[in-house]
């Protein structure tokens, strides 16, 4: 059965590593028969230039008709003086939010050939591999009220509001719960319940759901500011973590950080399952649109190949291809062939472009 990916190339470097992704869907298409027809659409910048809006309702349904979503990237200094709600990044909120994509999962995955591009000792990264499930649709960033007010004696105030209901506390868990059972079966819960009344209610919540629905999980609670130092002290001792929209905004870039480049990270942005069995994704690379590079074949697409295996995986149960993706980003690397944000100048290496990346990791798919 055929299945539709929705790609949004959007701007800079997201229309130069959504190419290479566009290679590899094809091909996946002749070696698996995976069936991926793929249409593409506007967002962000390039949707502000034909459309007055960064998101247009025409994109929107489709993005709700496809089976997944792959997105390059939003953004750039030509858009600095457009109006806030129709900046391009503008569009990637919307999409998010429309899609009511409220569970984004960034792996941090420790490469062995790219050991040396951490700030952190190889000792204490080989073998990493840990998942930041932070919930993306509620919290502190969409809590009412919030914004300026002047009280009576004239102090100015600024406000933001945490707040989260049961629902959207238990629906992200249920999903992390879930991650953690396809892995090795460890969740860590991440809050502030020492000082947060919100942090105390989200632990109630998760562990609730814990001994109601957790089987097969080890759960642990960890103050945020713990699992930071933690993070950065011994990462490995985490498989899952699961956190609100604040701390997994701090967290998930710290994680991400201990691998290396911006260039080698994938996320994706999940919804819930409807009455059809179907679940709402969008995937796309953490970076941004990279406006010092765009154009000029020089952006890692790596990011954004395992951002379409993370597709494979979690939208197209096409397992087996995620992982020879994986694999295929595996062997590029360990071959010493690099873009130039991951170069190893010390080992004599030299750069390849966007296209050879793409290229070379099709080789080594093989067939
Ligand atoms: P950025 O991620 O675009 O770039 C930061 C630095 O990392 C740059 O030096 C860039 O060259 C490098 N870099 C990023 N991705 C790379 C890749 N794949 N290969 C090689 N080098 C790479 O962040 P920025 O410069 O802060 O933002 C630029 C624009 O992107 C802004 O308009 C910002 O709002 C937007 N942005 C969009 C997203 C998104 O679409 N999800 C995320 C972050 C920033």
């Amino acid at each position: 059965m055929s299945k539709k990916i929705l790609l949004l190339p959007g701007d800079g470097i997201g229309q130069e590593v959504i190419a290479e992704a566009e290679k590899v869907i094809g091909w996946m298409n002749r070696e698996y028969g995976l069936g991926l027809e793929c249409e593409r659409d506007l967002i962000g910048g390039a949707a502000y230039d034909d459309h007055g809006t960064p998101l247009s309702d025409a994109t929107l349904k489709l993005a709700h008709e496809a089976d997944a979503v792959l997105m390059g990237a939003v953004g750039g200094p030509e858009y600095d003086d457009v109006p806030r709600d129709v900046r391009p990044e503008a569009g990637l909120l919307w999409i998010r939010k429309e899609m009511d994509l409220f569970a984004n999962l960034r792996p941090a995955v420790a490469f062995d050939a790219l050991m040396a591009a951490s700030s952190l000792k190889a000792e204490v990264l080989q073998g990493l591999d840990i998942l930041i499930v932070r919930e993306l649709t509620a919290g502190v960033y969409f809590g009412k009220p919030r914004g300026m007010e002047t009280l009576p004696d004239g102090t100015e105030r600024c406000i933001d509001t945490q707040s989260y209901t049961r629902s959207e506390i238990k629906r992200i868990a249920r999903v992390a719960f879930d991650l953690a059972r396809q892995r090795n079966g460890k969740l860590h819960s991440v809050e502030k319940a020492n000082v947060m009344e919100t942090g105390a209610f989200w632990r109630k919540v998760v562990t609730e759901l814990h001994q109601a629905e957790g089987d097969g999980v080890t759960l642990e609670h960890m103050y945020a500011d713990n699992c930071a130092m933690q993070l950065v002290r011994a990462p490995k001792q985490f498989d899952v973590i699961v956190t609100d929209n604040l701390f997994g905004d701090v967290l998930s870039d710290c994680a991400a950080m201990l691998t290396g480049s911006l260039g080698m990270l994938p996320s994706a942005s999940l919804g819930a399952v409807d009455s059809a069995g179907k679940r709402p994704a969008l995937y796309e690379p953490v970076h941004g649109s990279a406006p010092d590079i765009a154009g000029q074949n020089k952006a890692n697409p790596l990011a954004m190949l395992m951002s379409l295996a993370m597709m494979l995986q979690y939208s197209l149960g096409a397992d087996d291809a995620a992982k020879r993706l994986e694999g295929a980003v595996q062997a590029v690397l360990s071959d010493g062939i690099r873009t130039e944000d991951i170069l190893d100048s010390s080992k004599g290496q030299q750069a390849v472009s966007t296209s050879q990346m793409g290229d070379a990791i099709i080789d080594r798919l093989g067939s």
